[in-house]
């Protein structure tokens, strides 16, 4: 079996593999994962892939009481 999402198992794909990426639009980009953005599934670079898995990460980790759910976080706090 190869492996996912590069080398040969990715020459099958139409285009190689590549495409535009539904997040950050680049093109010619290999966009080998798929994602639920909005009820639609939408193709996607290692990037964005990796990056939304971060974004999960984070806020899996502070699944703590959601009160100032802000993006910016003030720890620094004189
Ligand atoms: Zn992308």
């Amino acid at each position: 079996m190869s492996k996912n999402h590069r080398g040969a198992g990715i020459r099958t794909l139409p285009a190689k593999g590549r495409g535009t990426c539904a997040i950050c639009g680049k093109t010619d980009i290999k966009v080998l994962y798929e994602k639920d953005i909005d009820g639609k599934t939408v193709k996607i670079c290692k990037f964005c892939n990796a990056n939304l898995k971060n974004k999960a990460k984070v806020e899996a980790r502070k699944a703590k009481p959601a009160e100032e759910s802000a993006e910016a976080p003030a720890e620094s706090a004189e």
